[in-house]
């Protein structure tokens, strides 16, 4: 079964092995490549350009020469355009669906889901992209008339992550576009094919050359193209999806040529469980939250509470649950749980859970590598969690619960908040009032009461302290890419 699909992406319309620059495929100047490989069995699928910041230099460029022609064009000419993008994806779903598993790993299932989730963001941005209204402003003197009018930013950087290769690309490349900026996209080196059959579809839907760059590159030069990214005087903003500390280092470069900057950096979500919640309701939360993408979700909790009334039938449901999960290569009929998407992110969740079960975890089940061994590992619940185990203070990114429990609210709300982190929160309590007041109380960009899963094109995305910058999706995505201009009309 695997075998075959992985043949299938290979004999894909949609999987190139080039760079998209000016309307052109095309090499890195020197013909450097690299490996892109499934993450079930490290085996190699097929190696993209390995660019380098001269390459991207002239992918800036080219952005660069038609950014008046692009943001001159009716909002209608632009988001038809857009639109057609919308459905390619639509036409393309289940092609794009098993080149995202080849490369990424999750299970075809949640390949199409993403597939979906992504494309309504270009649908979403084709429309919202026709209504970027200024403001006519009450006057401030009798023979002056005030009013603002939205403009695009410019030529926009879009650096993106691995664990949604489609979506990060397309919440942020959409509202871009529909903005009427054109884009230069660097994916993520484990993900670039994902990107490519975009870039594909996106040719084909007919944006003019230079509208829409894809440029692929290794780890080896990602810092170098980074850095030409973010200092290009040319680029006039950049939108990044990934670590706290590389989105740091961006903001830094970004800060010399005071660029336009957004960032969705990493989480440490809480996910609290009062006594008087319902506990299936919590717990089926909890598995949707947890285990989507192999915990592998900036969105993901990260730290559970448990009121201590309530802690140990949820633990005891949580665990049911879990060991139902099926783990499996992504192609295999039923999988559930895929493989994490490399060495180092195993790598992590080994140390997340040695450290915590050091220093006094128990473990329900799981904390022992999947079935198929390389970057497989088994769904994992800890409890007797406490706030000095590494788990709690970094982002596990893979499939681990650990779980502390509390006595009163105040407890779970101070412990909730401290972190540095504000991405996302969980809530489950049949109380309103009891909602509203912790609702309120976390700092975090994103709360789910009594819902695990919270991710739509209508809704902003985006954090508090050091998860970010800007918001993402609904009606504020597209403000990331627009300039506000005030015009005072005077001697009326
Ligand atoms: P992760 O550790 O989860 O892979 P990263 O922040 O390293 O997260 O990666 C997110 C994106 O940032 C990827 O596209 C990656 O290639 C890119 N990236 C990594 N390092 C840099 C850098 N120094 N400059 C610019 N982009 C970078």
């Amino acid at each position: 079964m695997a075998a075959r699909a992985i043949q299938r992406v290979l004999n894909s319309p949609l999987l190139r092995r080039e760079a998209y620059v000016g309307g052109l495929w095309t090499t890195s100047k020197d013909r450097q490549t690299f490996d892109v490989r499934n993450p079930s069995n490290r085996e190699t699928i097929c190696s993209v350009p390995d660019m380098t910041s001269e390459d991207v230099a002239m992918a800036i460029e080219k952005a660069y020469d038609v950014r008046k022609d692009w943001g001159g064009l009716l909002a209608k000419e632009r988001c038809g355009i857009v639109r057609r993008w919308y459905e390619k994806v639509v036409e393309k779903h289940e092609e794009l669906a098993y080149i995202l598993t080849a490369e990424q790993g999750k299970p075809l299932n949640e390949a199409r889901v993403e597939v979906s989730y992504a494309a309504s963001f270009i649908e979403w941005f084709s429309e919202e992209g026709k209504r970027t209204f200024g403001d006519t402003i009450p006057t401030h003197a009798h023979n002056k008339r005030l009013m603002t009018i939205k403009q695009p930013v410019g030529v926009t950087a879009l650096i993106t992550p691995w664990n949604f290769p489609l979506a990060m690309i397309t919440r942020k490349a959409a509202a871009a576009l529909a903005a009427g900026c054109p884009v230069v996209v660097k994916p993520a080196e484990d993900t670039p094919l994902s990107a490519l059959a975009l870039a594909n579809l996106a040719e084909e839907a007919g944006f003019p050359s230079g509208v829409y760059n894809t440029v692929t590159c290794s780890k080896d030069r990602v810092d170098s193209v980074g850095r030409e990214l973010a200092l290009s005087d040319k680029v006039a903003a950049l939108s990044f999806t990934g670590s706290t500390v590389v989105g740091k280092l961006l903001m830094n470069l970004c800060s010399g040529s005071v660029k336009r900057i957004s960032l969705e950096l990493g989480g440490n979500a809480p996910f609290i469980v009062f006594d008087n919640a319902d506990v299936e309701m919590a717990v089926s939360g909890a598995v949707a939250a947890k285990f989507r993408n192999t915990g592998q979700t900036c969105v993901s909790p990260n730290r559970f509470y448990v009121q201590e009334g309530i802690h140990d039938e949820f633990c005891r449901r949580l665990k049911e649950s879990i060991e139902c999960l099926i783990v499996n290569d992504g192609f295999a009929d039923g999988a559930q749980q895929g493989p994490l998407i490399n060495e180092s992110a195993i790598e992590k969740v080994r140390r997340h859970v040695d450290d915590a079960v050091q220093k006094g975890a128990h473990v329900l089940c799981g904390a022992v590598p999947g079935p198929l061994g390389g970057s497989f590992y088994l769904p994992t619940l800890l409890t007797n969690v406490n706030s000095t185990m590494v788990m709690t203070s970094e982002e596990t990114f893979g499939p681990i619960v650990g779980v502390a429990k509390f006595k009163t609210e105040e407890e779970a709300v101070a412990a909730a908040n401290q972190t540095r982190y504000g991405l996302s929160g969980y809530i489950y309590s049949q109380s309103p009032s009891q909602i509203w007041r912790i609702a309120e109380a976390l700092e975090c960009g994103i709360v789910g009461v009594n819902e695990g899963l919270l991710s739509t094109e209508f809704a902003p995305f985006g954090g508090y302290k050091e998860s970010g910058l800007g918001r993402e999706g609904s009606k504020y995505g597209i403000e990331e890419y627009l300039e506000i201009k005030y015009i005072c009309m005077g001697n009326v």
